[in-house]
């Protein structure tokens, strides 16, 4: 198939109206596709909608997808994918498809990047997706905000091919890993050595349907869990757990790639990262203010503590997509510089989509 060059970002210094999903004329912005079109991919277009410098084109879910190299337009994508069940159902650039993801990277050439905000279920999911643009012979630049340790590794095995393909993949650019993890980088350059990393999260969601990824992997950590059984859980299933615990996860010590993250960036090694939190998923507010604590001791030998504590008012969702794109923006430049292969979180600064 045909390969997709990053196009170049020039920033047109016109006036836009902001809320207009239009491509300023004559300007040349990053054409940017979602994969997965549920909690995350739905808030992704909306973040994407006031922008200037990325356009979303692409998206797909897993009934079908949608293409417009003019733009997608986010109300009528999320109305389709809410009352009918895909995003395929839109009129402008709508296809049902039981292959949605390989349809969509074949037919939309003018995609630059994609946000993968699919459910990592099974385990393997992500890094199969990664072999599939692969295949496809697709070059660009690929962001997700994958959260298992284990499935960072899994990435870790095919970076030679990333490579080698032409495709700059960043994983862990969520909150975390991704915000809080990269916090984390920053707050160690205070310390001659780190003691320990303790991210604490706290999610709040009004339901738990609008998330069913996200909380299927949470239930995934829980003592008599794992990722297959949480996968296989039904729907009904997954409600009365919810019913017995009062709508809320408690989540400690979690298998998540903060720790290879932050050992693979040379700052601390993993089993010195601790990562747990509280989801409540029956009320938005959160249950617990997230932050990330991390601990060392300075060239003068005193041992001290860094926080970053988010805002209470930030949603996961913008905690989420907001580094997703940034992280997506940096990648774009890197491709442009022929820099491939596969990088974390901790590996580059995210950028500021305006
Ligand atoms: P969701 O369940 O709301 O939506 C998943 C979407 O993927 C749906 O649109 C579904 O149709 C689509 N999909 C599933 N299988 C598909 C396939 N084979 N082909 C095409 N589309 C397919 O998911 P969510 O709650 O938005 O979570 C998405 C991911 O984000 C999860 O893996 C979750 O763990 C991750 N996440 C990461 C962080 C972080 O901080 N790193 C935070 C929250 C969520």
């Amino acid at each position: 198939m045909e390969v997709c060059p990053i196009r170049k970002i020039k920033i047109v210094e016109m006036s836009v109206d902001q809320t207009s999903n239009a491509i300023p004329a004559s300007s040349e912005v990053v054409r940017v596709g979602v994969l997965g079109f549920g909690g995350l991919g739905q808030a992704a277009a909306r973040v994407l909608a006031p922008k200037r410098e990325m356009v979303w084109v692409a998206a797909a879910d897993r009934l079908g997808y949608a293409y417009n190299p003019q733009g997608l337009n986010p109300d009528a994508s999320i109305s389709a994918y809410n009352q009918r069940g895909s995003i395929g159902y839109i009129e402008a650039g709508g296809v049902l498809s039981d292959r949605s993801i390989a349809e969509l990277v074949e037919r939309a050439t003018a995609v630059d990047a994609y946000f993968l905000a699919l459910p990592n279920l099974p385990n393997t999911f992500m890094a199969d997706i990664a072999r599939q643009f692969i295949a496809l012979g697709w070059r660009g630049v690929l962001v997700d905000a994958l959260k298992r340790t284990s499935a960072v590794e899994q990435l870790l095995e095919i970076q030679t091919q990333l490579q080698a393909a032409g495709i700059t993949y960043l994983t862990g650019c969520g909150a975390t890993p991704g915000l809080l993890t990269a916090a984390a980088v920053l707050a160690a350059q205070s310390y001659a050595e780190i003691h320990s990393v303790n991210i604490t999260f706290g999610v709040g969601i009004a339901n738990w349907e609008a998330y069913r990824a996200t909380i299927r992997e949470d239930i995934a950590h829980m003592p008599g869990y794992d990722v297959d059984k949480a996968q296989q859980m039904s729907d009904a299933e997954v409600e009365a757990l919810l019913d017995k615990t009062n709508g809320i996860l408690k989540l400690e010590n979690m298998e998540h790639a903060d720790d290879i993250v932050l050992e693979l960036a040379g700052i601390v090694d993993r089993d010195r990262v601790s990562v747990g939190g509280i989801v409540d998923t029956r009320n938005p507010k959160k249950p617990l203010s997230t932050n990330v604590q991390v601990t060392g001791r300075t060239f003068e030998g005193k041992t001290s503590t860094h926080t970053f504590t988010l805002g209470d008012e930030t949603s996961m969702a913008a905690n989420v997509c907001g580094p997703a794109f940034g992280y997506l923006k940096a990648g774009v430049n890197l491709h442009r510089r022929d820099v491939f292969g596969l990088l974390t979180v901790a590996d580059v600064m995210p950028q500021f989509v305006r």
